[in-house]
């Protein structure tokens, strides 16, 4: 069958690696002028792992299995609220692992041959018949297809055309700033790594995660005030907030190149789209169900996505591809709705401030170790 696959992403990447192995003939569209990923790094949960092993793309992520830390949330002090044991929850559901996104995306595009890809091809817009589908870009026919896979991330344009009538993104009114650098000669972050200090006086928020013996992956997360700011706007913000953090916190975060921080103004999809199946059409990643990154699963459920379309595509015939990806929408869209409707459930209770947050903070400490890490290892088992 021919099948493309719009947008090169962390989403459309390996599902074109997947269906290109199943013998499609598979063209992947990237309207950027070559293939990459940009940015810092991402967590990949054992669920993640496990997709990618099914497209036979886990060895990378399994290689960098995130070291014995002891992970969990913290106050903004670095004391703990909540604390689980990450080697553990390992052994019970797999490797979790932080890694460079640009390594990452390497990785998954090595198996693609260079003439299925496009690249700085826009797909504008998709033309459904009853025997397959016309992909024009800049008005131009480029591509007919038996089956399309739309992947072209959160502000997806052909999401908007496929439902005119969805309200599309909402804000969730907060900042995120990403960074990644060397470990920094004597600082010591020993005891928070793999961890997520939440401050209850501002409800702003700091991960750090390992990535590899080298680098040091961290992030923030607070109230987006105005309009989003630009780069140097939003660290002058987070390093006022956090400036009585643990020392790590502020120092990291100032070590950090300017130049090399993302900050994204965080938004999800207002609410689920009605399905992820039109005929011979089908979508995945972002453009299917955009989440809040509080639980890190946006990439970890692309990749579900890209292993279920690949399984649901793999010995289709063009007359079938309709029914196929009814069976791919009615598998992966009451899970990644559920998870939708988490991740914003999680970013409510790390964020939360005042008395709320006193009492929330009394009861993780009430938590015992076993029980939360008991509780990370179902969370990954997702
Ligand atoms: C701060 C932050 C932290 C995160 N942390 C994690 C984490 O730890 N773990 C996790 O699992 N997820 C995380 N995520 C989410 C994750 O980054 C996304 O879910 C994932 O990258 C989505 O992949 P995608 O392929 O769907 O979209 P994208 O990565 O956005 O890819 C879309 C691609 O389509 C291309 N494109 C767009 N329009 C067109 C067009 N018209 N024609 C052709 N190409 C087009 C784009 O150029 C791009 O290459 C985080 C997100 C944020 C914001």
């Amino acid at each position: 069958m021919k099948v493309v696959v719009v947008g090169a992403g962390l989403g459309g990447v390996p599902a074109a690696v997947g269906l290109h192995r199943r013998g499609h003939e598979v063209t992947l569209y990237e309207r950027a002028p070559e293939l990459r990923e940009a940015g810092t790094a991402i967590v990949i949960t054992p669920n993640g792992v496990r997709a990618l092993d099914a497209l036979g793309l886990g060895d990378y992520v399994r290689g960098q299995a995130m070291p014995a830390v002891t992970g969990g949330l913290r106050d903004w002090r670095g004391r703990p609220l909540l604390v689980t044991d990450v080697a553990q929850a390992q052994q019970t559901v797999g490797t979790t692992a932080a890694v460079s996104r640009a390594e990452l995306h390497r990785a998954l595009r090595a198996p693609l041959p260079a003439e299925s890809v496009r690249t700085a091809t826009p797909v504008h817009h998709l033309e459904p018949d009853l025997t397959g589908v016309t992909v024009i870009s800049d008005g131009q026919p480029v591509a007919r297809a038996d089956a399309v896979i739309v992947a072209d991330g959160i502000g997806s344009g052909l999401r908007s055309r496929l439902f005119p009538g969805h309200p599309g993104l909402r804000r969730a009114g907060r900042v995120d700033l990403r960074g990644m650098l060397p470990r920094p000669a004597g600082l010591d972050v020993t005891g928070l790594l793999g961890s997520i200090l939440i401050d209850r006086r501002s409800g702003g928020m700091f991960g750090l995660f390992p990535v590899g013996e080298r680098d040091l992956y961290w992030f923030t997360d607070s109230a987006l005030r105005g309009t989003p700011p630009g780069a140097d706007e939003a660290l002058r913000d987070v390093l006022s907030l956090m400036a009585d953090w643990h020392p790590a916190v502020p120092a990291l975060i100032e070590a950090t190149p300017p130049a090399d921080v993302y900050v994204d103004a965080i938004a999800c999809l207002a609410e689920p789209l009605p399905s992820f199946a039109i005929g011979r059409i089908a979508l995945l990643g972002d453009a299917a169900h955009a989440m809040t990154p509080d639980l890190g699963q946006g990439a970890n459920q692309a990749f579900e996505d890209a292993a279920a379309v690949t399984r649901h595509l793999a010995d289709a015939e063009p007359a079938e591809v309709t029914e196929r990806l009814l069976r791919y929408d009615a598998e992966r869209r009451p899970r990644t709705s559920s998870l939708m409707r988490a991740s914003s459930r999680q970013a409510w209770l790390t964020s939360r401030t005042g008395a709320t947050a006193w009492v929330r903070d009394t009861l993780l400490r009430a938590v015992p170790r076993r029980l939360a890490t008991r509780r990370l290892a179902a969370m990954w088992h997702v």
